[in-house]
């Protein structure tokens, strides 16, 4: 191959080199991909991105719109890891090449749009409205604050409304405050999310909050595994199913129970291991009845890794492949992850799916509601 002249910014593939050349090219990883599933061409499964990466390391590719694009046509969703037979550490290398990529520039139109809206706006909307005044709350000081995040706050807030409601059950003394974006989609992009991390932390410092309750699990991910401790500074950092769990004898158990089929989204699922929280406080309120593909095995709904802002049809039709699963399961699905909720709730309803998403807390809020109404 021809030199294609290097990278500007190669830190972080350099940096990965060692786990690039680990790869076999053995093609395990192929199936488990959802873009390669869809669209079919090698450059679309985690081997094609890695052989890629060693292209750009290398100059042996240009980082042209095609290049950058079979980069970017990925979920991040984690499967191809978990499948890998030679126990690669692919996300460090997607998450890597994508780094260079964008400190090198050569991000796709409408990332670029997403991260610029961020910088101007604060969230991924450059919505300026304060999100306590989307939800119709105020700061005040308290123990414990709520993260709604964008989706819920400027997109669906049905999600975030049960989430208040539930916790109010629960009695938990909470607040909610004027967010910022969390930071997930720019560090998902490979941009920097640092100026919104401490702008947040800096919110949260002056309420004296001390715990962190968190309904998305995008949001979760990043201020438990990604904030750094040293901004976090001692603050707890919960998801909304373990203060459910913890709590769990205050919300009434229903007299019958439905039976519902539950979503395992990427990041509490093969990102953060979390398999069986979910499953345990669902099961207070309903049957589980599992998909063929669940836990580590599950389908992603298309919508991670800045897939759905720029690779809109293929994460559609990613989503559509879960509802085919779900719907032939239950009539209801319910997933922690109000992002996964909302776009495969629109997906539902564009292909008429037999099928209705909601998130945990919706469905446990409106299954207390109904049993109390008779
Ligand atoms: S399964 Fe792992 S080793 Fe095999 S091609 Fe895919 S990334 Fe490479
Ligand atoms: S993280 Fe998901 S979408 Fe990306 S290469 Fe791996 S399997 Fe494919």
């Amino acid at each position: 191959m021809a030199a294609a002249g290097k990278l500007p910014v190669r830190k972080g593939l350099e940096g990965a080199e060692g786990a690039i050349l680990t790869c076999t090219q053995c093609g395990y990883c192929k199936e488990s991909c959802p873009f390669f599933n869809e669209l079919g061409w090698d450059t679309n499964t985690a081997r094609g991105r890695v052989l890629l990466s060693y292209a750009l390391l290398h100059g042996l590719v240009p980082a042209d719109e095609k290049t950058v694009e079979a980069i970017y046509g990925c979920t991040l969703c984690r499967k191809c890891e978990n499948d890998c037979s030679s126990k690669l550490r692919i996300l460090d290398i997607l998450e890597a090449v994508r780094r260079d990529l964008a400190a090198s520039g050569k991000l796709l139109p409408p990332h670029a749009e997403v991260l610029r809206r961020m910088e101007e706006g604060g969230n991924i909307f450059a919505d300026r409205t304060p999100t306590t005044e989307m939800h119709g709350e105020r700061e005040r000081p308290a123990p414990v604050a709520y993260f709604a995040g964008c989706v819920s706050s400027f997109s669906a807030r049905r999600p975030a409304q049960a989430t208040r409601r539930l916790l109010g059950r629960m009695g938990v003394d909470f607040t909610m405050f004027d967010e910022l974006c969390c930071g997930y989609p720019a560090h998902l992009l490979g941009a920097g999310f640092e100026k919104v991390a401490r702008g947040n932390i800096e919110r949260l410092r002056r309420l004296g909050v001390k715990t962190l309750v968190l309904s998305c699990d995008g949001c979760f991910r990043m201020f438990k595994e990604v904030y750094p401790e040293s901004l976090k500074d001692g603050l707890e950092v919960r998801h909304l199913a373990e203060v459910i769990d913890q709590n769990i004898d205050r919300l009434p158990e229903p007299k019958v129970k439905e039976t519902v089929t539950l979503h395992d989204s990427c990041d509490l699922g093969r990102h953060m291991g979390m398999y069986d929280l979910p499953r345990r406080v669902l099961s207070r309120f309903a049957n589980i009845e599992e998909m063929p593909a669940a836990k580590e095995r599950a389908l992603c709904c298309g919508s991670g890794g800045g897939a759905r802002i720029a690779f809109g049809g293929t994460s559609d039709a990613i989503a559509l492949r879960r509802l085919d699963m779900a719907e032939r399961v239950s009539p209801l699905l319910v997933t922690t992850c109000p992002a996964c909720a909302h776009s495969m709730e629109v997906v539902a309803r564009k292909g008429k799916k037999r099928v209705r998403v909601c998130t945990l807390a919706q469905y446990i809020e409106e299954t207390i509601r109904r049993n109390e109404a008779g």
